[in-house]
């Protein structure tokens, strides 16, 4: 029976890892399940699954966590401590579907232990994109992508050499304000932001889709998952989400990934690699789909792309800046003390910022730098919000 983790099962891409894995019982034997706040749906799935052992990052729910596992034989962990320990016990594959930088060390504790990391979690790329290959590397494990664009790539790329690939480019569905006049943006509310015309995501990352921060931390994971120049990846708007990325290769052809916006695509492909197994996705209807449109991203609308191109040029531990300050004004954005348009801003005052810092941004790319440097720009982006109001 193959070994498998899943960190971050409670979430939108766990619940579908679950759906996965679930179907094929008696296949996987589940080592750990691990959430935040929704202890019920942990605790019920790791009943269900007879999981080794259910962690929460949260140490107050441990209690909690206690109480609803009991009698099921089904160790109970909590705190960032015990999700790393977790980690490290052996496992075939992992799920890394931790939102945010909180799934960098997880990640790179299960590489460490020789598993193969399905990442769905592109901060990890994002913020130590090298560490994370590094780690890999040195201990045979092997990192697949999930994101739907990357997992297209991916594909596009099998029986490939990557030395023919001129340019990969990235579809973006333009999130919940594609067609919103610019003017209205700046009154644009999280709940608004929240809703994604295709697919059905967590809330962070449909919000960073009507922003594009979401697009922008992809094209960073792109270049550190592929190893292309930054010039090579482009960024399209394609409204109807089919076609989640596209590969040019130097004798000009265009290989396309098409297929319905369903999370368990990817998933599934990550979990079975290097078989293609059949899955429990819609099989799309060219003819009732009709037309596929295409239009190229504004970045008057969209500045978090402008600003992943300058994070790739910048290089070193930019990345990790780029994210924290995101995710810091992301949680300010939601809590209402920031506006829509107001999360980019402050995104790119914190980049100004600590670039000025002396042998920040070019330190040694550790997980203790990376985690110094994310504290350092969270602080920063409530010192610029704190300026700004
Ligand atoms: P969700 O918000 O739905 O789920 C996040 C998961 O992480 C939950 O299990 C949550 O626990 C847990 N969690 C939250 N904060 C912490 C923390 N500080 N420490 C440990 N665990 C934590 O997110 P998604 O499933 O949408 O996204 C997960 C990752 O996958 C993200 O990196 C996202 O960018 C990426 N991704 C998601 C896609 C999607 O379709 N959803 C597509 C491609 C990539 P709880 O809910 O119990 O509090």
């Amino acid at each position: 029976m193959r070994r498998v983790s899943i960190f971050g099962a409670t979430g939108s891409i766990g619940q579908n890892t679950i759906d996965l894995i679930a179907r094929a019982p008696g296949e996987y034997d589940v080592v750990a399940l691990t959430g935040g706040r929704n202890i019920a749906q942990l605790a019920a799935d790791a009943r269900r699954l007879g999981a080794e052992l259910a962690v929460t990052a949260h140490d107050a729910l441990l209690p909690d966590l206690r109480a609803a596992l009991e009698g099921s034989g089904v160790e109970a962990a909590a705190g960032e401590g015990a999700l790393v320990e977790a980690a490290g016990r052996p496992a075939d594959w992992v799920m890394s579907a931790i939102v945010g930088a909180a799934g960098l060390a997880p990640g790179l504790r299960a590489l460490e232990q020789g598993a193969t990391l399905a990442l769905a979690n592109k901060e990890s790329m994002v913020c130590a994109g090298a560490l994370v290959s590094r780690t890999a590397r040195a201990h045979g494990g092997r990192v697949l992508p999930v994101d739907s664009e990357h997992s297209a790539v991916f594909q596009a790329l099998v029986g490939e050499d990557l030395a023919a690939v001129e340019r990969v480019i990235i579809t973006a569905s333009g999130g919940a304000f594609r067609d919103w006049p610019l003017d209205d943006l700046a009154a644009a509310t999280p709940e608004q932001a929240a809703t994604h015309p295709n697919w059905d995501m967590g809330q962070r990352i449909t919000i960073d889709s009507a922003s594009m921060f979401n697009k922008a931390l992809e094209v960073i994971e792109t270049r550190e998952f592929f190893g292309l120049d930054p010039a090579q990846i482009e960024v399209l708007v394609h409204p109807e989400s089919l076609i989640h990325a596209l590969v040019g290769f130097r004798d000009g052809a265009l290989m396309a990934h098409v297929g319905p916006p369903d999370m368990r695509h990817a998933i599934g492909f990550a979990l079975h690699y290097p078989e293609r197994r059949a899955l429990p996705v819609e099989r799309l209807d060219l003819g009732q789909v009709a037309t596929l449109s295409f239009r190229a991203p504004d970045e008057t609308r969209y500045p978090a792309l402008r600003l992943a191109r300058e994070v790739m040029a910048a290089g070193g531990l930019a990345g990790a800046v780029f994210n924290a300050a995101k995710e810091r004004a992301l949680d300010r954005f939601i809590a209402r003390d920031i506006g829509f348009l107001d999360m980019a801003a402050v995104v790119e005052e914190v980049l100004t910022r600590l670039s000025w810092r002396a042998g920040l941004i070019d330190a040694a790319m550790t997980l203790d730098n990376v985690a110094q440097v994310d504290h350092l720009a969270r602080d920063e982006a409530d010192r610029v919000i704190a300026d700004r109001n």
